[in-house]
């Protein structure tokens, strides 16, 4: 029997509306942990994220980016996962700011900013930017029999909206990351597994960031959850919990002593090669294969301003679902279903492939064009795949070669070019 290896599979392409929930339970269902549904909240595709785009209002950001409850409160844009996915990519989105007032401006084009440096420690230190910051504090759990209590309705109420709708405001992030970490002492991967198999807008490089952040790394504060920012952003929660009169997070946690740095990670503060790391800076062709036939698209950038679709607006585009990942990923089928939407959305502009398989095998004699991803998976993937030509990535600012410990050595760096 070839194994998953061997298979190619092309699939039907996905329809718009509600068939990619039907079509992801057809044929990803086996890939996913649970049985796929669209997210309540978020609809893929390019058409959905112009209309969000388009829609961005930036009055109070600054102010209300931290507001939880109600939800008519919140001031964040809920761009996030067509940013995950490139159908908004960062210098768009920061254009699109431009007319907003000065202190909302400045703080959103702030958040976008970090987005881009988890993008440049992720493209320089590769996988290890799991460990290269700095290691969860060492500290024995005390009287936590689970990380996220569900009687605890703070916690309960963000582990439900986490799974349901496959995404959180930020704040949020924060009180269930250091809920997990700082208060029960459980190891921070594990919780940044449990983000990742539900975000729409889970990346190995912004939420190994933000789990990271919360243990303290490259500020050296672990940041610590109490009642006090419950009863200030989502009131609500306290009052209508079983544990309001004991409450297990009443005071601050206890001062924790972060675990130091692991080995220094050299690579942090310097880049010896810094143009590897952003990739080509014009379209590069391998000189051998001639003129690619088809456009190889990747999750990172699904959007029809992807520089490989916008510079082959004849060719048809080619998507595989790389099923030796999904298998080990496990994860929710709403971000499958996400995609899905999205591959239909294209569909309507130009011809979609869609495949399942490993991904070199599944183009194997196919002369295709890319777009470089800023990514260790892209990297090995595109070393078996040979594309005929790769195209820049759209880089918000060019990695550069100094320090990248914390955000703000990154940012020093930025300005000084
Ligand atoms: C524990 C933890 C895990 C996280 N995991 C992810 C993740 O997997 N993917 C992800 O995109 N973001 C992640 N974040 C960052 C942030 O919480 C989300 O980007 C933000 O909540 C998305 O909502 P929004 O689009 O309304 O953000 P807004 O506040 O409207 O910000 C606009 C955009 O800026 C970017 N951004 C904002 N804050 C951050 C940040 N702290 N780090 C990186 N980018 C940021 C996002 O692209 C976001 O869409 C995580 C944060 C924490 C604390």
């Amino acid at each position: 029997m070839p194994g998953p290896q061997t298979r190619r599979v092309l699939l039907p392409t996905p329809l718009p509306g509600p068939d990619a929930v039907e079509w992801v339970r057809t044929h990803l269902g086996d890939l996913c942990r649970d049985t796929p549904v669209a997210s309540p909240a978020f609809r893929g595709g390019q058409r959905a994220a112009d209309t969000a785009l388009a829609t961005l209002d930036l009055t109070g950001y600054a102010a209300r980016r931290n507001e939880v409850l109600p939800r008519s409160r919140r001031g964040a844009t809920r761009l996030s996962p067509y940013i995950r996915h490139g159908l908004i990519d960062l210098p768009t989105a920061w254009t699109g700011a431009a007319g907003a007032p000065s202190r909302d401006r400045s703080k959103f084009r702030d958040e976008l900013a970090w987005q881009e440096y988890a993008r440049h420690l992720y493209a320089r230190v590769g996988r290890r930017n799991a460990t290269a910051l700095r290691a969860a504090p060492a500290r024995p759990a005390t009287g936590w029999d689970e990380p996220w209590p569900p009687a605890m309705n703070c916690v309960s109420t963000c582990v439900d909206e986490l799974e349901t709708d496959g995404w959180l405001v930020n704040q949020t992030r924060m009180w269930l990351s250091s809920q997990w970490t700082v208060r029960a002492g459980a190891e921070w991967r594990r919780g940044e597994d449990r983000f990742f198999t539900h975000l729409l807008d889970g990346s190995r490089a912004a939420n190994r960031l933000g789990w990271q952040w919360t243990v303290g790394a490259g500020t050296g504060k672990p940041y610590g959850f109490s009642r006090w920012q419950v009863r200030k952003r989502a009131p609500q929660l306290c009052r209508d919990c079983a544990l309001s009169t004991a409450c297990p997070i009443e005071d601050w946690p206890p001062d924790v002593p972060g675990a130091g740095r692991p080995d220094p990670e050299p690579l942090l503060r310097h880049d010896p090669d810094p143009e590897s790391t952003g990739g080509p800076r014009t379209p590069t062709y391998d000189g051998e294969h001639g003129d690619p036939e088809a456009v190889w698209l990747t999750a990172e950038s699904l959007g029809d301003t992807d520089p490989a679709l916008d510079a082959h607006p004849d060719l048809p585009a080619v998507f595989v679902f790389d099923e030796p990942l999904l298998l080990r990923l496990q994860l929710s089928g709403k971000r499958l279903v996400f995609l899905a939407e999205t591959l239909a959305d294209l569909a309507t502009r130009r011809d979609v492939e869609v495949r399942r398989g490993e991904v070199a095998g599944e183009l194997r004699g196919r002369a295709v064009a890319v777009t470089h991803a800023p990514v260790p998976g892209f990297r090995a993937r595109a070393a078996a795949v040979g594309p005929t030509v790769v195209h820049p990535w759209r880089w918000l600012y060019r990695p550069h070669a100094g320090p990248i410990g914390s955000y703000s050595a990154w940012r020093k760096g930025i300005r000084a070019r």
